[in-house]
């Protein structure tokens, strides 16, 4: 048997009439940059996020820069956000000249430490950006109140966690602004590159529009200048067709998880905690290993055609790009801890009970 990471091609191919015909519409309109596509499926994605406005960008990364600028963060600024996460989070923070200051995350979920955010706040501190990592959401109303307090912005990273609910309210209306991706392998993937920034109010959604589309308040009217990066037609119409599904392949995906959760219980692996308040949507699916095992383990379980994933192999402060900062690893030592034990099992809404009791099987054969 072989069991993929992810199955893009599965799920193409169960809603491949609407997508063509999406496709070509866009083509017979040469709705390639804005328009009614664009348009249309902003207005879905605020909805679906409960959320007044959205804007669609080029990418998730773009999403989180460009709202950081949005909030007029740069140099001499400081950000604080999760040690464990996808570079992209940190890079975006770097880009607009502010400093990122990493903070540990809970041993339990691998989400951002509420614990741990206070400690990381000095004058320079603007924000933070709490990562709603493998689709599960980071705990927060602590954050918030912490951000209250301290007079701090808070940016949703919520590139993996599109429909996820916290507290029955819904990731993407819970800060200031949220950050969306919608690269191919995400919950609600494009087929190329492409991610949103939503939010409820009026001036910032002005003023993240404007820095997406050059500064422009008009054509060639630009109130400053802003930078190139709009989510294009094409995608914006597959994007449409996917939305309708995304409900239902988030249940499919927590089935998965609480099909897998029953089937790895005896096992001698930690498997993923979801706190009483959350809906995940279960972008991944990601369990622990003691670290001397994680590499046999993957190793045995990619000879019996079961491929497997680390996400992430190394906690950001201890990436050489972040050598400048000068972290050592007990500084962050359960995002470190992490790093060396986590594994991502297959998970897409797509996979089959079969495919999940002979991964279950061969893990238990491997132990
Ligand atoms: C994918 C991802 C991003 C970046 O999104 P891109 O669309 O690839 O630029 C940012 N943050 C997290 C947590 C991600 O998983």
């Amino acid at each position: 048997m072989n069991v993929p990471f992810v199955d893009l091609k599965c799920q193409y191919y169960a809603i491949k009439e609407e997508v063509d015909n999406a496709i070509s519409s866009v083509i017979e309109k040469a709705a390639f940059i804005g328009g009614e596509f664009v348009r249309d499926f902003e207005e879905e994605f605020a909805k679906f996020c409960n959320a007044r406005h959205c804007i669609g960008v080029g990418n998730g990364t773009d999403a989180l820069f460009v709202s950081l600028l949005t909030l007029g963060i740069g140099r001499g600024d400081e950000v604080i956000t999760a040690a464990n996460s996808f570079i992209a989070t940190s890079e975006a923070i770097t880009l607009t000249g502010a400093k990122v200051i990493f903070c540990d995350i809970d041993p339990q979920t691998y989400l951002i430490d509420p614990g741990e955010i206070e400690k990381k706040i000095t004058p320079a501190t603007k924000a933070v950006i709490p990562v709603h990592l493998y689709g599960q959401p980071a705990d927060m109303d602590p954050i918030i109140k912490i951000a209250r307090r301290y007079d701090l912005k808070i940016i949703e990273d919520a590139a993996q966690a599109h429909g996820a609910l916290y507290k029955g309210r819904r990731v993407g209306s819970l800060g200031d602004l949220a950050c969306f991706s919608f690269f191919p392998g995400k919950n609600l993937g494009a087929f190329g590159d492409g991610g949103a920034i939503v939010c409820d109010d009026n001036a910032l959604a002005r003023r993240a529009r404007m820095i997406a589309n050059h500064g422009r308040i008009d054509k060639y009217d630009h109130e400053i200048e802003g930078i190139n990066s709009r989510l294009d037609g094409l995608q914006a119409a597959i994007l449409r067709v996917k939305l309708k599904y995304l409900p239902q392949w988030s249940r499919q995906r927590r089935q998965n998880a609480y099909n897998y959760n029953e089937l790895l219980v005896d096992t001698q692996l930690t498997l993923p905690v979801e706190k009483e308040y959350n809906e995940a949507v279960y972008h991944l699916y990601v369990v622990r290993v003691v670290e001397d095992i994680r590499e046999p383990l993957q190793a045995y379980l990619k000879d019996r055609g079961i491929t497997t994933g680390i996400h992430y192999p190394t906690a950001l402060p201890n990436l050489s790009a972040y050598k400048y900062l000068n972290h050592c690893e007990s500084d962050f030592p359960n995002a470190t801890m992490a790093s060396r034990q986590i594994l991502s099992l297959p998970m897409f809404p797509e996979l089959s009970a079969e495919q999940m009791l002979y991964v279950s099987d061969s893990i238990k054969k491997f132990f």
